[in-house]
């Protein structure tokens, strides 16, 4: 129970930031990796508040331990729970529908209620712990029935949630059984957010389609209440990965890496193993530009980074089999005695062991065929101290609009990857400083602490320290 007397910020994620365990009667904290951690952990340090999520073993972490500067709340969810919450309802159907994936959802009864009694007590820990004037921040689509749950319960709460998938037309949400649940629920939020404008019109269309909304401003007004919704892209980091790019300890890896490669130019791929990152269509552009361009022989590398991801479900360990097969066949195919196209790394990274990667590249190539935002594409543009590379962004990704320098492609298009490439390689370096400068500015003006200042203003007073 939280005795602190000022209003505090509550955050409620799926996931927690860390890894507990007990080695020899001690806790040891090991931060997970992935795009939510990544961005929250500075805001949350900064906030002194308390995170609530999933995770073992459940009970509560005071700041006073000394390992974080906020506190932190675990819930542990049974593993029944998370089949029918985390990897069936938010995974096997919210996840493929948001993005645009319908031959992939899978609507089941059973894991749509146990979703529901996991978000009831997600709802139920976050007011055990917070007070009246706290503000709470709910996060994504794992958790888009706690706002009712808590409103019900605490009529005068402060809630808001961060929508980090896409939001998809009218035309395709519609076609979850639950749709009208969903908005229901996200319009007991006082303010709900979306990366992008695209996203908010398709939520506030939703919400006129379905539930005969009406809208004031940039408000939805449903059953008495109004909620805000607003745009605003997640940022990064971007003092902290400027400071690891130019680390000594990054500039001896990157000669270590750049020594194997004896002068060869090197593209990078960096995403976790899942069928809407478009790996297999990056590699098979890969393939397409070697057919094309047999001048690059030994004289280009992708490095393709893929972390193991959601190995639970059937469509991602399908999408593993059919990514080894390509690496395989593409391998098979071009390496000589003395070089191998593409390089498959599918494991975890670290942070700074993927900034090595990032400032080592010439290329990043971050071609998902749907993607709400993608953090990888911002860490390349932070990466390059020396203002040159080449960022290729898919059309598909919501961070295109945040970096409209970099070379657009069609992921789903082997030959337009192909092109591009080819574009990329072939870029002068004037050119690439030029669309880099630009894109870096912004990236670095719109970082965490802006994305999250933004989002905490809509709602109360609370500040980030300056
Ligand atoms: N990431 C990481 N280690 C890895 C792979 C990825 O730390 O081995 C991080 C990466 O730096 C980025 C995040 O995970 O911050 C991925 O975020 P993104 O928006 O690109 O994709 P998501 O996985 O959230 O769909």
């Amino acid at each position: 129970m939280n005795n602190n007397n000022s209003n505090r910020l509550i955050v409620v994620t799926n996931r927690g930031p860390y890894n507990i365990t007990e080695v020899k009667d001690k806790w040891k904290f090991e931060k997970t990796i992935g795009g939510l951690t990544t961005a929250l952990l500075p805001v949350l340090k900064q906030t002194a508040g308390l995170w609530i999520a999933n995770g073992e073993p459940p009970g509560f972490y005071p700041h006073s331990s000394g390992h974080f500067d906020f506190d932190l709340r675990y819930i542990g969810l049974t593993p029944e729970e998370i089949l029918g919450y985390y990897f069936g309802f938010s995974n096997d159907a919210l996840w493929p529908l948001c993005h645009y994936f319908l031959g992939r959802v899978n609507f089941n009864r059973e894991q749509w209620e146990i979703y529901e009694k996991v978000n009831q007590k997600f709802a139920e820990v976050t007011l055990e712990e917070a007070k009246p004037g706290d503000m709470i921040w709910i996060h994504d689509y794992h958790l888009a029935r706690v706002p009712l749950y808590i409103r019900a319960m605490q009529s005068l709460a402060q809630i808001a949630l961060f929508w980090h998938i896409p939001f998809p037309s009218p035309e395709i949400y519609r076609v979850l059984p639950w749709r009208k649940e969903i908005l229901q629920s996200l319009l007991a939020c006082n303010v709900i957010g979306f990366h992008i404008p695209e996203y908010a019109t398709n939520f506030i269309e939703s919400t006129i389609e379905l539930l005969d909304a009406t809208i004031e401003e940039d408000r939805v007004c449903y059953n008495g209440h109004t909620t805000k919704v607003i745009a605003r892209p997640i940022g990064i980091d971007y003092a902290t990965v400027d400071k690891e790019a130019r680390s000594r300890r990054t500039e001896n890896h990157i000669r270590q890496l750049l020594d194997t490669l004896r002068g060869q130019a090197l593209i990078v791929g960096v995403e976790r193993m899942d069928y809407t990152k478009g790996v297999l269509e990056r590699l098979r552009g890969m393939e397409r530009l070697l057919e094309l361009h047999p001048e690059w022989h030994g004289k280009v590398t992708l490095f393709q980074i893929v972390t193991p991801s959601r190995e639970t479900l059937e469509a991602y360990r399908a999408k593993k089999r059919e990514v080894d097969e390509i690496v395989g066949r593409v391998n098979g195919r071009f390496s000589t005695d003395v070089w191998t196209p593409i390089r498959y790394l599918y494991r975890s990274f670290s942070p700074s062991q993927l900034i090595v990667y990032y400032r080592a590249a010439d290329i990043a190539l971050v071609t998902p065929l749907r993607d709400g935002l993608n953090l990888v594409a911002k860490e390349y543009v932070a990466s390059r101290i020396h203002q040159d590379g080449t960022l290729i962004l898919s059309e598909f990704a919501g961070v295109r609009f945040q970096l409209p320098e970099a070379l657009m492609v069609n992921p789903f298009s082997v030959d337009d990857i192909a092109n591009v490439l080819q574009q990329a390689l072939t870029m002068p370096k004037e050119e690439q400083r030029r669309r880099m400068q630009d894109m870096q500015a912004r990236i670095k003006l719109q970082d965490i602490k802006w994305w999250a200042q933004e989002f905490l203003e809509q709602m109360t007073p609370l500040r980030l320290p300056a």
